[in-house]
């Protein structure tokens, strides 16, 4: 079985044609690359205004239910 990639934002199943060759690998189009880098603004932002020591472990766990990839 070949795992169908998707686009992490949308979950449009992209063949392995467009995943290979799509300018905005790993994202289907230009505007859920987008959507991705205004999350971690977002996100980024939304700690910094409410920075509060008590609330960080929730945050990390937060972060990690995400299945944040790295690679
Ligand atoms: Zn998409």
């Amino acid at each position: 079985m070949v795992r169908q990639p998707t686009c992490p934002i949308c979950q449009t199943p992209l063949s392995a044609a467009d995943a290979a060759e799509s300018r905005f690998s790993p994202f289907c189009s230009e505007r859920c690359r987008n959507v991705d880098l205004l999350r971690w603004s977002d996100g980024r932002y939304a700690i910094v205004e409410s920075l509060d020591p008590a609330q960080i472990p929730e945050l990390l766990e937060t972060d990690d239910s995400l299945g944040f990839e790295a690679e």
